[in-house]
């Protein structure tokens, strides 16, 4: 591993940094009622780069009321499908005008790359809106030819609408926070809803500048509100208030857990994204190369903050040294460093918070008997840095084997054959994703069927499109977000019967008239 230099913040975020990070609230921005703020630090340097305001429960009341009266009364209900398809497309378009100045505020809030960024963080987040965009359109119902047994005339016609679900509370985390914005925005929009969205308070300050180019595309006040702010206050008002119809949430587990609880009061709809711990395959008739890149940047990308990161890495006990030597290559000789270097393949953790968990894991690690085959350490510099991390020696009960991350740390563990594999790569509480490296395509497809996981990716990682639907088995999530799977989070299913003439009921029941 080398470490790379510390470039200063581009010039061009100035603008938007001098302006004060307000909450936006039926259209206008303001400071929050309590007047608090709190800090955004650059997790490459530690240094403060902003102040945000600090909404809470009497903010969020005020963002609940504007949604919802921009739900019932304002011009959004009215609007075409049509017409909302081209709003969210403008949308989609103004992020990509934009994408450099969204990227760099990535890399100034979160840390990662600035050419990650900009080629998977902005990309899909453009994409993401205008593929929802197509959607305004088609969230249609079905026709039934029903049969009722006791009205054998039938003379019904009966039929769904899918109506959007209402006022809609979004709570997103900040491993991909403009991404995580748009995933949940573009189909909750798509489907008619109106938002209260809040940003982790790690990394507010993308979903702001994103707030400003939804009023420039014209969207109505009260559409979408942003509410920046703490979880356990502003997040947790979401999650309790009467007024919103569906809670979405993406982060950890034991938030998820939380939300459900609080979500009980008006049983208001919920979805969750949360963690996971997935296993990567790799067989021993792989293509080497292709499987050993594809291991380390399956844990690597995203400084290992990924849901999804293959953290599990299971290798065949023939091929396991020359993978794990192949792997641990890659961790070496990886360029770690400020995002904004151009150089930067890996960039610091998101927080000191994160930092400090990671360290905690690799020393339980360490305690634990297992062997730092590369890395295991933090960088001796300013900022949340961590080495690239392959930890060997381990058994599938360990805690490091057992517990998600959320760092660039990879365990390693060998398997024999077939029979085994599929039990143990199932042998957690988790089922986010999984991978399988093998050029057999019957041994892939058998694998992949046994897999209890929502994204199973053959001969590639962590691949993500807005047409597929991405959730998660077991405590991996409730619900499918993208796709398909996003109309059934933000609409609900209205069923009609219509008699073609007006019957006559008879009193008692069911009679056919
Ligand atoms: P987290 O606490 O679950 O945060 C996710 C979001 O939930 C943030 O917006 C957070 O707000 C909010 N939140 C926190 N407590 C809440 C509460 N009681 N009610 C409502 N909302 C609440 O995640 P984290 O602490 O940032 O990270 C911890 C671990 O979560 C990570 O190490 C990782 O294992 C997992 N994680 C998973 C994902 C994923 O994509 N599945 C993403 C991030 C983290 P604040 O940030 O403002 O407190
Ligand atoms: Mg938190």
């Amino acid at each position: 591993m080398t470490t790379a230099s510390t470039p200063a913040v581009p010039q061009t975020l100035q603008p938007f940094l001098a302006k004060p990070k307000q909450l936006m609230i039926n259209g206008q921005w303001s400071a929050a009622k309590s007047g608090e703020t709190f800090d955004v630090f650059n997790p490459a340097s530690g240094e403060v780069v902003a102040q945000c305001a600090a909404g809470d429960a009497k903010d969020i009341d005020q963002a609940v009321k504007a949604a919802r009266k921009a739900f019932e009364q304002g011009p959004w209900s009215k609007l075409s499908p049509s017409d909302r398809g081209k709003l969210l497309w403008k949308i989609g378009d103004l992020i990509e005008a934009n994408n450099e100045e969204l990227a760099q505020l990535e890399t100034l809030d979160n840390g990662k790359p600035y050419g990650i960024a900009l080629a998977v963080d902005v990309a899909l987040a453009a994409d993401m809106f205008r593929y929802m965009a197509g959607w305004c359109t088609k969230i249609q119902g079905d026709t039934f030819p029903i049969t009722v047994p006791y009205a054998p005339d039938n003379d019904f016609h009966a039929f769904t609408l899918k109506e959007p679900v209402g006022v809609v509370g979004q709570i997103i985390p900040w491993n991909f926070p403009l991404l995580m914005a748009a995933w949940k925005l573009g189909p909750a929009l798509a489907a008619g809803c109106c938002v209260v969205l809040k940003p982790a308070e790690q990394t507010p300050l993308s979903a702001l500048r994103l707030g400003e180019l939804i009023q420039e595309a014209g969207l109505p006040e009260g559409v979408v509100n942003i509410v920046t702010g703490m979880g356990e206050t502003a997040g947790a008002a979401i999650a309790a208030h009467d007024g919103v119809d569906k809670v979405a949430f993406t982060g950890s587990t034991e938030v998820g857990k939380l939300i459900i609880k609080a979500a009980a009061g008006n049983l208001k709809k919920v979805t969750l994204e949360l963690g996971g711990k997935s296993p990567n395959v790799v067989y021993k008739d792989a293509d080497m190369d292709a499987a050993i890149a594809g291991a380390a940047s399956a844990i690597f990308f995203n400084q290992g903050q990924v849901c999804s990161a293959g953290s599990r890495l299971f290798i065949e006990e023939d091929v396991f040294d020359d993978v794990l030597a192949g792997v641990g290559d890659i961790a070496k000789n990886m360029k770690v460093g400020d995002g904004f270097d151009s150089a930067t393949e890996m960039g610091p953790l998101v927080s000191k918070e994160q930092h400090d968990r990671v360290k905690h894991y690799l020393d339980a690690g360490k305690a634990g008997g297992a062997t730092m085959a590369v890395g295991g350490g933090l960088l001796d510099r300013p900022g949340y840095f961590v080495q690239p991390t392959v930890i060997a020696n381990v058994n599938d009960d360990m805690k490091v084997v057992k517990e998600e991350i959320f760092g660039p740390v990879v365990t390693a563990l060998p398997f024999k054959d077939d029979r085994e594999i599929a039990d143990r790569a199932n042998d957690t509480d988790y089922g986010l994703a999984a991978g399988v490296w093998t050029k057999d395509i019957s041994k892939a497809h058998k694998l992949a069927k046994s897999l209890r996981a929502g994204s199973v990716w053959v001969n590639c990682y962590n691949i993500f499109d807005a047409a597929l639907p991405f959730g998660g088995y077991k405590q991996s999530g409730l619900g499918r977000e993208g796709a398909k799977g996003s109309q059934a989070m933000f609409t609900e299913m209205k069923t009609t019967i219509i008699a073609r003439e007006p019957r006559k009921m008879p009193r008692m029941g069911m009679a056919a008239e």
